[in-house]
């Protein structure tokens, strides 16, 4: 008997591993340094020695393109040659019995597949698969002509395997599966294969196994399971390269035969005139199917990819036990989570698995949350908040539609309706009649460690566990006695001429004129890329602040200046029209928060600058190919030109992306005429200036310094500007142990501002994304303030900070009477509010 060792690590953790997982990750992925990433069923990330060594590799030899005589395409042909083999035999299928067909990815293998049945029979084929799979495997039902069926769970289908026989049909039937769910890892019996085979007798049953989620961390036995098509993609397995194969039993290889289109490469003549004949390869399957140039340079960097992966982890069920050991901790950790009245905290779906039992259950987990009133999160706030910690997951039905509808009990009725009231893969429905659409998934890899999984589980204690009641009103009510203790005025005012970029502080002592569509100059301009037509925003580029504007009236300038002090550029507009050209795009409107007021495919106008010199200012400084483009006008000033659309339109615009694109050659669009004719479009959703107020910065300040861990840096102030209010108003404290009112203005109703007593109405509160946590004089992104205002202001599932406001409509009747001049706001103006 051998002498007991000192057990260092867990059981499965690391087990078999060249190394402990933490100095793997320290040597190889350093790209994994500073985040939590457990998107692993999305991608897997490569090892630095993986690149290194396919570098290397490119750079000891030339490779030409396959298919010729010359010294640097036989060098390509053999290495494709003994990689082929290599990965044949990494999945222990017997190259006399199976073939390896290299494509784009598991998409394109299933897709070879569908569309070879297709073409094999002049009755087509009939088609099942598991409720589990995913998008790209029902897809192929569009193609099955003999009809198709969703088999509902694992009983379904033990049922119908036995009812083959007795049923036999000529053309062939495709019975398709996942080896494990990409929606909760769960792992289904691969003992179909066989049954099918047997059952169908040597007839025409043939089995598709989608193994693209299970290979990435469970080994696959091809030769054992004997699928007669299996689907992968190597980037879920390695992470590198991006390229996937279809690996076929050559019993079934006449399934391809009548395959209609052939290729480069998989013919040995073909007469381009005369007659209509080809001769196809006969070498090989392959040869066959890899229609045109192989993506050789990828196959290649297989070799390394596997060398690498098989030094570091050893084998596939060393990192299926390893894997499994961490998904069974986060599950234990997480279900057994209450909040203070005992209630669960979240709800994992899973059925007929068990975490930790490698043979039933992967590791992903797919969860929502709900609060201590059992009231669901909504998934798009835990990934927005997750994004701020530095957690990559992912959100959504994660392109696994039946399992995803099995595990919230949406029928398809139910997500017809859905789909009609608005709902759209990816977008912000999160909760519907009091069910959530859509899941969070997390997923781990070969290289995932303890921490992942404990600042995953930080997180939901963190920001989702309730150890105590919640406080149910965020601010006493108002006496009514105190307002007018209170001296409210204006500390600033901002006006964000480019949408997304840096503010334009209005100078002390001028008066400032206040539209209805908001403060004047305020988004009139923004930056759309030149390729999509999208807006730019702040969110996906933060060094959009630190382009910074500011208006001249006396010269008639908007004057831009970006970057450092030492290479400063800058930039100077005309507030008129002399330089833009009209371009126009096409407005797609599935706005998730509003209810949507316009339809989709509504053409707007937006005028570019087509001067290269403007587009380069922008471009270099972002990095990104992109443009100025103006909004219409729509009032009268001595800047812009006559109206030409309906004011609403311009609100409109203010806020939405731009999706669709621009082609320069488009006549200007109709719009104008089609919707000046009819009735103006009213926008309930104007919401033209936001209102910020100085005591709840200060307020939210106090809060995050006092919750900061110590040393940790991120509990330094946040300036105001991050809110990018266009009024900031203070209190001017009276008398002495007067303490300010933080979030008084929840509950405003509306304000009058300055001499003149101008009327603004306060409408909704703003809610807050992670654009917040760009501090607009660096453009650096940090945790805070989203962090804080999660925990603090978190009002009916939404984060909200600061209120929107607007002219009241009194004041927009007022001018049709008034001069222009007297709608204007001024840093001091006294603030009067009212409340609700
Ligand atoms: C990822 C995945 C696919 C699709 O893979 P692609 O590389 O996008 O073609 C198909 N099925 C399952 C189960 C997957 O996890």
């Amino acid at each position: 008997m051998a002498a007991p060792t000192a057990v260092s690590r867990p059981i499965g953790y690391s087990y078999g591993y060249s190394d402990d997982v933490d100095k793997i990750r320290e040597q190889e992925y350093p790209h994994l340094d500073k985040t939590t990433y457990a998107d692993h069923a999305g991608t897997t990330p490569y090892a630095k020695s993986t690149i290194e060594d396919f570098s290397k590799d490119m750079m000891s030899g030339l490779f030409g393109n396959p298919h010729s005589m010359s010294l640097s395409s036989q060098l390509s042909t053999t290495r494709t040659d003994d990689i082929r083999l290599r990965v044949l035999r990494f999945f222990n299928a017997d190259p006399d019995e199976f073939d390896l067909v290299f494509v784009a990815n598991a998409t394109a293998a299933i897709k070879l597949v569908a569309d070879s049945l297709r073409d094999a029979d002049h009755r087509g084929f009939w088609y099942g698969y598991h409720i589990d799979a995913h998008t790209s495997l029902i897809g192929v039902r569009e193609l099955a002509e003999l009809n198709h069926q969703c088999f509902m769970g694992d009983a379904d289908v033990d049922k119908w395997i036995p009812e083959i026989a007795s049923n036999p049909t000529k053309a062939p039937r495709l019975f398709a599966f996942p080896g494990q769910s990409n929606l909760n890892g769960r792992r289904l019996p691969l003992r179909w294969c066989k049954e099918i085979r047997a059952a169908s007798n040597g007839g025409n049953v043939f089995t598709l196994l989608d193994a693209a989620s299970m290979v990435s961390t469970s080994p696959l036995d091809i030769g054992a399971v004997a699928p007669d098509f299996t689907a992968l993609s190597f980037y879920k397995i390695f992470g590198f390269p991006d390229l996937g194969a279809l690996i076929v039993k050559k019993s079934v290889s006449h399934l391809f035969d009548r395959r209609r289109y052939f290729g480069g490469g998989t013919v040995e003549m073909v007469l381009a005139h005369g007659s209509q004949w080809h001769a196809k390869k006969e070498s090989s399957l392959h040869a066959r199917l890899e229609d045109g140039t192989l993506p050789f340079h990828s196959i290649i960097a297989l070799d390394a990819a596997i060398n690498t992966h098989e030094r570091l982890f050893g084998s596939m069920a060393n990192i299926s036990s390893h894997t499994a050991f961490l998904a069974k901790q986060l599950y234990d950790r997480l279900s057994t989570l209450k909040h203070w009245n005992k209630t669960k905290v979240c709800e994992i779906y899973h059925v007929n698995s068990v975490y930790g039992d490698e043979k039933s259950q992967g590791p992903i987990l797919a969860f929502n949350l709900r609060n201590s009133q059992g009231e669901w999160v909504p998934k798009s706030e835990v990934e927005k908040l997750a994004t701020v910690q530095n957690i990559q997951m992912r959100t959504g039905t994660v392109c696994n539609p039946g399992g995803a509808a099995c595990s919230l009990g949406w029928t398809s009725a139910e997500m017809r309706h859905a789909y009609s009231n608005g709902v759209r893969c990816g977008d912000a429905h999160d909760v519907m009649g009091g069910r959530p659409t859509g899941v969070c998934r997390v997923s781990f890899g070969a290289m995932t460690n303890m921490r992942d999984i404990n600042s995953i589980v930080d997180f939901v204690e963190e920001f989702y566990v309730e150890n105590a009641p919640p406080i149910v009103a965020l601010t006493p009510p108002m006496e009514e006695g105190d307002v007018f203790d209170r001296h409210w005025y204006i500390e600033s005012l901002s006006v964000f001429p480019i949408k997304s970029c840096g503010a334009f502080k209005i100078p002390e002592g001028k008066r400032w004129e206040v539209k209805k569509e908001g403060l004047a100059w305020d988004r009139e301009w923004c930056l759309i890329h030149q390729g999509t037509g999208a807006a730019l925003s702040q969110k996906k580029y933060p060094r959009m602040a630190l382009i910074r504007p500011s208006i001249d009236l006396d010269r008639g300038v908007l004057r831009l200046t970006c970057g450092e002090s030492t290479d400063q550029m800058s930039l100077e507009i005309s507030l008129g029209w002399e330089e833009t050209s009209l371009i126009s795009t096409s407005l797609c409107q599935n706005s998730g928060r509003k209810k949507a007021t316009m339809v989709c495919g509504d053409q707007i106008s937006l005028h570019a600058y087509a001067s290269p010199v403007v587009s380069a200012f922008f471009s270099d400084f972002l990095g990104v190919p992109c443009t100025l483009a103006r909004f219409p006008s729509q009032s009268a000033t001595r800047f812009s030109r006559p109206p030409r659309l309906s004011g609403a339109w311009k609100s409109k615009f203010r806020k939405l992306l731009m999706p669709g694109s621009f082609p320069p050659d488009l006549p200007p669009p109709v719009v104008e005429q089609t919707r000046q004719q009819g009735k103006p479009l009213t926008l309930s959703n104007e919401m033209p200036i936001l209102v910020v107020s100085r005591s709840s910065v200060n307020r939210l300040n106090e809060t995050i310094k006092a919750n900061s861990k110590q040393g940790s840096g991120a509990g330094r102030a946040v300036a105001a500007d991050v809110f990018r209010g266009n009024i900031v108003v203070a209190e001017r404290l009276t008398r002495i142990g007067d303490a300010e009112q933080p979030y008084a203005e929840d509950h405003w109703s509306g304000l009058r501002i300055g001499p003149d007593e101008l009327r603004i109405d306060v409408l909704e509160g703003c809610q807050r994304c992670q654009m917040v946590c760009i501090d607009q004089f660096t453009g650096l992104r940090r945790s805070e303030p989203f962090s804080t205002l999660a925990k603090t202001r978190n009002i009916d599932g939404k984060i909200q900070f600061g209120r929107y406001a607007a002219l009241s409509p009194a004041e927009v009747d007022r001018l049709e009477f008034e001069p222009l001049d007297c709608r204007t706001v001024m840093v001091g103006d006294v603030v009067t509010p009212s409340f609700m």
